[in-house]
Parts: structure tokens; C-alpha cells; sequence
């Protein structure tokens, strides 16, 4: 694997002036349905301190172009996969600098989101949507702006992979369609000097692997070449996440921890054999948070705002919270919270499972979240026999998730793979105890509150392994049990709260990697 220093270099590095372009289906503050926004919209921003000039693309779904700034038409898509587009740039409220593919045959529609139609599943055009916006990120880093041409394309999960195979294969076109001109032609891209932006594929989540049949490779303008089994063939199918793996410069994982288990058969998702034959191109780096985001000194969505000095207030948080979702307002009472995609990687079955330990030791329990109907009834099922101790909020509410984070006293975590997770780092930063299984970041981030992590003060929260509902219930357990002695679980609080989980260390890793992937990067063959 490669290694890069976790130090943090501003200085050293500030004269970096790498231009990085982000590849991605998603982007808090624009559109968001997990922590891959909260990464591509956090990332760019916390490094452009070292002189990093990082622009994101993503597709424009209904509504995000009305968030930006500025935002004005830079290029012309012409023959977009069935229909005409326009490149579009313009600046977010958080002041990230976006390009957005504006096409409304693909992009402009109703459904559940940036992935599925109105019948909760996948749209059947999903290798086109995303093949688009690869193809346009391709010809971004073949120079389509004059203005600026990326040293660096950053891939984030199969959505945007597809980019590496258009970079190795170009594009071949269907036949002329409706013979209408374009608003404004684009020139074919020329690639004005012998070198080629590196890249880079972050995979957030291996589980996700852009899985389409083989017969639609013609519909991507991709030579049969492509579906190798040194390509992306996938068990016959066609992987676009797979295309990332074999033709990026380097792939990245989302913490160390996972970017082992990704080697390995048990985790590796039919990916290990792939990524084990060339490890040297590998790394494993910790997501941070974005913590002007999320900070219970300064958040808008708490009741009352508190810190590591300020902890009292946290009280009023809780109370509020018991009071939102008709829990009994007891302060004695240790509330566990959840904030989650209600899915078998999340393991909240198992949380089920562990529910009478977790009622048994006096704790209540809030549940936030979406997904499985198998899930969301049990917890509801659960809320409902449980009336005071148990809570769910069944949708997507993101002020509901800065409320459950600043009002319970901690974060149950229970995912069977866990890629890196975010919830249990805004947990730590809001004082909210992280109860986790010892998985990927999970591993990485918390330490768990044994004998010895107490007696030298550094633990965070409470780790279980393995993944499954006793050592769950017993880790609840003990987190009641601390809960139990207000000042020594006052000193972890604080320990949490004071833990590094902003962005620093990862942005000066990625940092690193951008200039050592720009340092290697090769002319483009002829
Ligand atoms: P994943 O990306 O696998 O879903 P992460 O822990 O990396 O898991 O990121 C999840 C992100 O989505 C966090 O920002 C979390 O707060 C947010 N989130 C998940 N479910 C909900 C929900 N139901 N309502 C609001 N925010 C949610």
C-alpha cells in the first residue's frame, strides 16, 4: 500500500497549486443521501488551504442548480447519451466551486432521489445517468474547459468510475441523431500537451459496484476490449466500479482498516482478487468531518448550544429531544440513539435483537432512518410495545439528525462492514459515546472504554466484536454501566469531544497523494 505521512503539512505543501477535479454523484450541501456527500462536500474545501484548486462535478438533479451562485453555461454537451446537455458552473453556498452536467433527458425527473424512480427502484437508464457524467468528466480532463484542465481526476464510487475507461478508450458515438445543431458546438477534446491528469478512485462503499448487463457496453460507446476479464467484466456482467479499479493511477479506500478487509475474501466482495494484484496502488484514508457542519458550540439545529467546557447544556438537549419523539424526559435514563440507512450492513437487526438487554439496563433508544420495510416495521413494532422508552422517525431528516446527535447521551453503531461511517465521528464530536462494532473506520475512530483506555484516559466509546447480538447487548451494557457514574462518564464525553475528527489530517494525506500521483503521472500513449 502506499504510505503517506498523517502529519499535518500546510505549510510545507501550500505551494501545491495542484488542480483537482471530484467526480461524483452527490454533494452536501446540494444534494445528499449518505456520507459520500458529506465527504465530496467537504474534502475540496479542506484542501484548498494547501493551495488545492478542486472543482466538483456531479449531474444536475431538480433543484441544484437553483442553489448556486454565479451559475452560468461554460460549454455545450452535444450527443449526451440520447439527448443534448450543458456544462454548468457555478458556486455553492458553502463556497464550493461546482460544474454541473445539466441534462434534463437524464438528470430532470421526480422518484426518491438521485438513483431511484417513483417506484423505489434503481431507474433502468442508471448505466446511462452515470455514464454521462463520467463522460463528461473524461472530457474535462481532456482539456473541454480552456481555462482550466484538471492535474488530478478524483472518481468517487461507480457512478463516476466510469471516467478511467473512457480516459483509456474514448467514446464511440452513435450514429447522428436528429441532425439538430447544438447551441454551441464543443470541438472534439484535444489534449493539448503529452500528459494526462492522473487519477484516483475513492471507493466509500464496495457494495456498490455498478452492476449492468454485458449486452449494454455498445450503449456506452465502449470497445469490446473493455469488457476483459482483465477489464471490467464482472461474472459475466459489466462493473462499472471495476473499470475505476483497473484503470485508475491509485484507488483509495475510506480508512485504513477497510482498505485491508477489502483485501481479503471475506470482505472483499468478489473485489479482493482484483485489488490484491496490485496493493502498491492502495491506500486507506480516515474521513474527517466537516466541523463548521457539525458543532454543538455553534450548530442551528440544536436546542442549546455546549462544548467540551460548556457540557451542561447538554442536558437541555436531551430533554428536548425525549420530549420531540414521547419518550419519558428522564435524565437518569442512558439514551441511545441511532442515525442510519436501516440495511443489513448497518446491522440495526441485530440491534433489534439486543433491544430487551438494552430496555433491561434502564436505556431508551431514538432510531432515525429509512430503508428495509422489514426493519423500519420492527422498529416500529418496537416503539409501539415500548411507548416511552422506544422512539422511531421512519424518512430522511437531516435537522433530526443534529437534535439526536446533540440530545442522547450515545451513537449505537452496529454496521457488519463499515467502509469509514461518519455517524460515530459526529458522536464523538457532540459528546454522543459511540457504541461500534470493531469494522473499518469504526476500528480506526473509537477507543474502547476497557480497564486500561480508562485508567489512561483516552477512551472515546465502546467497541464490540464480533458482530453480533450478545456482544452488542454487552456493550450497551456497559455503556450503561459508565453511564451509571456521572463523572467518569463525564471524562470520556470530554475525551470525545476533544478528539481530532475534522478534516486535517486526511486533507494533508490526500494532499500528499494528489502531488505524488501528478509527480508519476505518464505522457499519454500514442
Ligand atoms: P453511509 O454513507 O453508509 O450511509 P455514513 O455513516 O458514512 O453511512 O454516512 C451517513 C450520513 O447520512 C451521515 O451524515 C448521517 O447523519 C446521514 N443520515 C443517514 N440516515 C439519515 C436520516 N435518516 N436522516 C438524516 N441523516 C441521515
Amino acid at each position: 500500500m502506499y504510505r503517506v505521512a498523517c502529519t499535518d503539512r500546510v505549510d510545507q505543501l501550500r505551494s501545491t497549486a495542484v488542480k483537482v477535479l471530484f467526480v461524483t454523484p452527490e454533494c452536501y450541501p446540494l444534494v445528499k443521501t449518505g456520507g459520500l456527500a458529506d465527504v465530496t462536500g467537504a474534502l475540496p474545501l479542506a484542501v484548498a488551504p494547501y493551495g488545492v484548486d478542486a472543482r466538483v462535478l456531479l449531474p444536475a438533479y431538480p433543484g441544484v442548480r437553483d442553489q448556486l451562485t454565479g451559475a452560468e453555461m461554460v460549454a455545450a454537451l452535444p450527443d449526451l447519451f440520447g439527448g443534448e446537455g450543458a456544462l454548468v458552473a457555478g458556486t455553492a453556498g458553502n463556497g464550493l466551486r461546482v460544474l454541473l452536467v445539466a441534462a434534463p433527458h437524464l438528470y430532470e425527473r421526480g422518484g426518491g432521489g438521485p438513483y431511484l424512480g417513483p417506484d423505489g427502484h434503481d431507474w433502468p437508464d442508471n448505466h446511462l445517468r452515470f455514464a454521462a457524467l463520467s463522460w463528461v468528466g473524461a472530457q474535462l480532463a481532456d482539456g473541454l474547459l480552456p481555462d482550466w484542465r484538471p492535474d488530478v481526476v478524483h472518481l468517487h464510487d461507480w457512478q463516476a468510475a466510469l471516467t478511467a475507461a473512457y480516459l483509456r478508450f474514448g467514446r464511440s458515438h452513435p450514429a447522428k441523431s436528429s441532425g439538430k445543431k447544438p447551441a454551441r458546438a464543443v470541438a472534439a477534446p484535444v489534449v493539448a500537451d503529452p500528459v494526462r491528469p492522473a487519477t484516483l478512485l475513492t471507493i466509500h462503499n464496495l457494495a456498490f459496484q455498478g452492476l449492468f448487463g454485458a449486452h449494454l457496453l455498445p450503449t456506452l460507446g465502449l470497445p469490446p476490449a473493455a469488457l476483459d476479464v482483465d477489464g471490467m467484466e464482472y461474472w459475466g456482467n459489466l462493473s462499472f466500479l471495476k473499470a475505476g479499479v483497473q484503470w485508475c493511477d491509485a484507488v483509495s479506500t475510506v480508512s485504513p482498516t477497510y482498505a485491508r478487509e477489502v483485501l481479503t475474501p471475506e470482505q472483499g466482495m468478489g473485489f479482493d482478487g482484483v485489488l490484491r494484484a496490485r496493493p502498491d496502488r492502495l491506500i486507506g484514508i480516515a474521513n474527517g468531518i466537516d466541523d463548521t457542519v457539525w458543532n454543538p458550540a455553534t450548530d442551528p439545529d440544536v436546542v442549546a448550544h455546549y462544548s467540551a467546557r460548556r457540557l451542561v447544556a447538554k442536558a437541555a438537549n436531551k430533554t428536548a429531544l425525549q420530549t420531540e419523539l414521547g419518550l419519558d424526559a428522564r435524565p437518569d435514563a442512558a439514551l441511545f440513539c441511532v442515525v442510519s440507512r436501516l440495511t443489513t450492513q448497518k446491522g440495526l437487526d441485530l440491534l433489534l435483537g439486543a433491544l430487551p438487554r438494552l430496555l433491561a439496563a434502564g436505556g431508551q433508544l431514538a432510531v432515525l432512518g429509512s430503508g428495509d420495510r422489514e426493519l423500519e416495521d420492527g422498529f416500529r413494532r418496537a416503539a409501539e410495545q415500548h411507548h416511552g422508552r422506544v422512539a422511531v422517525h421512519v424518512g430522511y431528516d437531516e435537522p433530526l439528525s443534529h437534535r439526536m446527535q446533540a440530545g442522547a447521551d450515545a451513537i449505537i453503531v452496529p454496521s457488519r462492514f463499515e467502509p469509514c461511517g461518519l455517524t460515530q465521528l459526529y458522536g464523538l464530536r457532540y459528546g454522543t459515546l459511540p457504541v461500534v462494532a470493531r469494522v473499518g473506520g469504526l476500528a480506526d475512530t473509537v477507543i474502547d472504554a476497557n480497564g486500561a483506555a480508562l485508567r489512561d484516559g483516552v477512551a472515546t466509546g465502546f467497541q464490540f466484536s464480533p458482530v453480533d447480538v450478545g456482544p452488542l447487548a454487552e456493550a450497551i451494557e456497559r455503556a450503561c454501566d459508565l453511564f451509571a457514574d456521572p463523572l467518569a462518564w463525564q471524562r470520556v464525553v470530554k475525551r470525545a469531544m476533544t478528539r481530532e475528527v475534522g478534516w486535517g489530517v486526511a486533507a494533508g494525506a490526500y494532499v500528499e497523494l494528489y502531488e505524488r500521483l501528478v509527480a508519476r503521472r505518464s505522457p499519454v500513449a500514442t
